[in-house]
């Protein structure tokens, strides 16, 4: 098979999968013309974004990799109070962005999943027809359930490897950290009607191409909404700090694996993500060219921040106005996109399945 006749395949399988992976740099631009093609066909040239809240950096989790870990003892623990929390929702509302993403480490306490609560009621009540994305981990069926009669349409948990043996390798094998009850969560958020997206991180320790393939088929066979992925980034302070990357260019296999994403899941929402742009300059757009149609600017209150360290050199860009918001996002739009305001941009995906 010719790598044009790949790419104009119908059915994928790993062996296509890894051969796109690992096209050449001639067949790379025909990959990222693909992409682009399918993309204007399906969702059209557009980007929608959606503002997020790093509402806290406490978490019950100790994954290897993510510098909010709780064995990061040095770190300064936070949860935004009421006030903030609301003040960042109604600036959102006031940019005309249409989405918010509430995203925390994983807390499953009362008054944790109350405040959830009672964030939802409140942005609703501001503005009925704002987009809701949640991005607070693992919880029972009855609390994604409650959140989502609260108003949360969307819910992105990222499998961060589809690959046992590899989520092994990045977490602690424990009852808090158990690959089967992440699979399970997925589930629940599908079942309990979510817009419903996942990922993984590129560039993990010891990742293969053969496994980011099997990523992609994962996330096929789920039938996701959404796809939220970006580089594995290491992060001082965590077990992972010294990590060498198993592809010598971990920023271009990000991008790699957006565009064979889109062309494999058509009509999904594909987040361009923030650590992308982290490792280089324009990584957000480059992404955007390659397939994906969401960003995510950062509304949190500045002062907390830099608190929210998932990885190193995480931006740390203010915002301080509506329109502010909407700038940070209009830079990162390439020539010959639209970025929509006042519009959702709700996954076509989601929307034709469920017509
Ligand atoms: N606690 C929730 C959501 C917040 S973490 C959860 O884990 O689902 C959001 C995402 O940040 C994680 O899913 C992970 O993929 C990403 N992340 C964490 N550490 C990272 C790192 N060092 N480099 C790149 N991405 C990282
Ligand atoms: Fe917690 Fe999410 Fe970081 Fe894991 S990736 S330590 S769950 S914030």
């Amino acid at each position: 098979m010719t790598f044009k006749q790949i790419l104009d395949s119908h059915n994928f399988d790993k062996e296509k999968l890894v051969r796109m992976l690992k096209c050449n740099n001639s067949e790379y631009q025909q990959l990222l013309e693909k992409a682009h093609k399918i993309q204007c066909k399906y969702i059209g040239p557009n980007v929608y974004g959606r503002a997020l809240i790093e509402l806290s950096n406490i978490c019950k989790k100790d994954c290897f990799y993510c510098g909010i870990r709780s064995s990061n003892y040095q770190l300064k623990r936070y949860l935004l109070n009421p006030e903030d929390a609301k003040s960042a929702i109604d600036l959102a509302i006031e940019s005309d962005i249409s989405s918010i993403a509430i995203q925390s480490g994983e807390q499953t306490s009362k008054s944790f999943i109350d405040y959830i609560s009672e964030l939802l009621i409140y942005a609703k009540s501001q503005d009925p027809n704002i987009g809701i994305t949640l991005s607070c981990g693992e919880q029972t069926k009855e609390v994604y359930q409650k959140w989502f009669e609260y108003g949360a349409e969307r819910y992105l948990l990222r499998i961060e490897s589809s690959d046992e043996q590899l989520y092994y390798q990045i977490h602690p094998n424990n009852a808090t950290h158990d690959f089967k009850k992440r699979l399970q969560s997925l589930q629940y958020i599908k079942e309990v009607g979510y817009q419903t997206g996942t990922g993984i991180m590129i560039g993990l320790p010891n990742q293969s191409v053969e496994q980011l393939a099997n990523d992609i088929l994962f996330m096929r066979d789920l039938d996701i909404d959404m796809c939220g992925m970006g580089p594995f980034i290491p992060c001082s302070g965590t077990p992972f700090e010294n990590s060498i990357s198993p592809f010598n260019d971990v920023f271009n296999m990000s991008l790699r694996m957006i565009a064979v994403v889109r062309i494999v899941m058509k009509d999904i929402n594909i987040v361009a993500s923030t650590a992308i742009e982290t490792m280089k300059k324009n990584g957000r757009k480059k992404a955007i060219l390659a397939g994906a149609n969401i960003i995510m600017p950062n509304v949190s209150p500045d002062s907390f921040r830099s608190y929210y360290a998932l990885y190193n050199n995480k931006p740390n860009v203010k915002i301080s106005s509506p329109k502010h918001i909407i700038d940070s996002c209009l830079k990162d739009i390439p020539v010959g996109f639209t970025f929509f305001v006042g519009e959702k941009g709700n996954s076509k995906h989601f929307k034709s399945k469920n017509n």
